[in-house]
């Protein structure tokens, strides 16, 4: 399927000199997106995955799906203060200054085999951040899953050594 039909271009957001990639007419085509989430599970239906991690937002919108096909649990990585028990946290570059993503400290089990799913690779600082902060707790990443990867932000270079699947190329 091409999923590229489903990505409204937006000029300009959210600022000067950026183009988004908004996938909300993908999630809006229900045939769509379940193809692009079965792509996933297709994906990962080999690997072993256990739990399923997605950084908030967009990460959950694809990430919940994929763990319901596969029956296995979701866990979400957020920014700082918004989970409500006990977390680990790590800090990661943005363009200007930087930000702080937490998990649930008992979110993963040592050696439990981990998908993480985010809707877009970009620069690779959200993911970076994420694997961190699954390492850190003992899991293993055995793939990391996006619907659109930013070719020209290389952010695969921050992922050398993991497996990973884009569906959509810009
Ligand atoms: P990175 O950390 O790889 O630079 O940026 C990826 C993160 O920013 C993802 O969590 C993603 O949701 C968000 N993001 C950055 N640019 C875009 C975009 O053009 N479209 C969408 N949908 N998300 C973006």
């Amino acid at each position: 399927m091409d999923y590229k039909e489903h990505i409204a271009i937006v000029e300009n957001w959210p600022k000067e000199g950026i183009q988004f990639k908004d996938i909300t007419p993908l999630m809006d085509n229900g045939k769509a997106f379940k193809s692009a989430v079965d792509d996933i599970v297709d994906y990962a239906q080999d690997k072993e995955i256990e739990l399923v991690v997605g950084p908030e937002a967009r990460g959950f919108i694809v990430g919940c799906p994929v763990s319901y096909a596969l029956e296995i649990g979701f866990a979400p990585v957020r920014k700082e203060g918004k989970l409500p028990r006990e977390t680990i946290k790590v800090d990661y570059g943005l363009e200007y200054g930087n930000d702080v993503l937490a998990i649930h400290k008992d979110a993963i089990k040592p050696g439990q085999r981990v998908l993480i799913i985010d809707d877009l690779l970009a620069t690779g600082g959200t993911i970076e951040a994420t694997i961190e902060l699954v390492e850190q707790l003992g899991g293993v990443v055995a793939g990391c899953a996006f619907l659109i990867e930013l070719t020209y932000l290389d952010g695969r270079k921050k992922l050398d050594g993991y497996d990973v699947c884009t569906l959509m190329q810009y």
